[in-house]
């Protein structure tokens, strides 16, 4: 199964995503990870990278869209895969099209986790983030076991640097911008599989996973 998952900075696409994959026994890509691990590495592209992501602004087009394109070529997609986080904007789902068609890929569906932009900032800047394995917390909405540590993995927990004040509301202005229209591009397509994401994180999956069976 071939799967986007959308929705604004915290909805829920990763925490979501994490389960899903294991469900469905596909291929997670999330173009945020990506970008993190090549900040980790110490890599030209992360250090380009980083200086957009703290400002909370977009990667430019053409640096993220040929990220995908190589990662989409690997051979751990071809039995399906979980896009989080891409596209973002109409022209990088458009590159997405011409990607796909060329790698004789069809996508079977849109995720889009639905909440309202109001209740984005506690969610963000309570979000804690696993160093090793990427896993979302939050302080109160979804605490680990034991604090500051990573359920899945024993990982440590730390915050990211753009879950603060200043770059969730640049954030969340990008994606009224440039990644809302984006609703309608897969809803013509016939595509878009709305999920109310203002629910408990059980109860959302259950929905995502009965969307998608369909
Ligand atoms: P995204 O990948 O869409 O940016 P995350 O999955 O990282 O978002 O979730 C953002 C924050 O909101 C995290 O702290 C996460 O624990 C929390 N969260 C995720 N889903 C829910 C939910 N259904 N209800 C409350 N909090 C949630
Ligand atoms: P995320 O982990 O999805 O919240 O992404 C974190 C940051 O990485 C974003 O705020 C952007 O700066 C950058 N980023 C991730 N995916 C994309 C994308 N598809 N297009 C542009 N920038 C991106």
């Amino acid at each position: 199964m071939n799967l986007l998952i959308m929705g604004p900075p915290g909805a829920g696409k990763g925490t979501q995503a994490e389960v899903l994959v294991k469900e469905l026994k596909i291929t997670h890509i999330s173009t945020g990870d990506m970008f993190r691990n090549a900040i980790k590495e110490g890599t030209e592209m992360g250090k380009k990278a980083k200086e957009y992501m703290d400002a909370g602004q977009l990667v430019p087009d053409e640096v993220v869209i040929g990220m995908v394109k190589d990662r989409l070529a690997k051979p751990d997609c071809q039995n399906g895969f979980l896009l989080d986080g891409f596209p973002r904007t109409v022209e990088q789902a458009k590159a997405l099209d011409e990607t796909l068609a060329s790698l004789n890929i069809k996508l079977d569906g849109v995720i889009n986790i639905v909440v309202p932009l109001d209740k984005l900032m506690v969610r963000l800047t309570g979000r804690r983030v696993c160093k090793e394995c990427g896993a979302s917390y939050h302080v109160v909405f979804n605490p680990p076991k034991v604090e500051g540590k990573c359920n899945s993995c024993g990982g440590e927990l730390y915050q990211r640097s753009d879950d603060n004040e200043e770059s969730v509301s640049t954030r969340l202005k990008a994606y009224e911008e440039k990644t809302q229209p984006l609703i309608d591009y897969y809803q013509a397509k016939g595509l878009l599989l709305n999920i109310n994401g203002d629910q408990e994180i059980s109860k959302v999956l259950a929905d995502i996973l009965a969307a998608v069976k369909k």
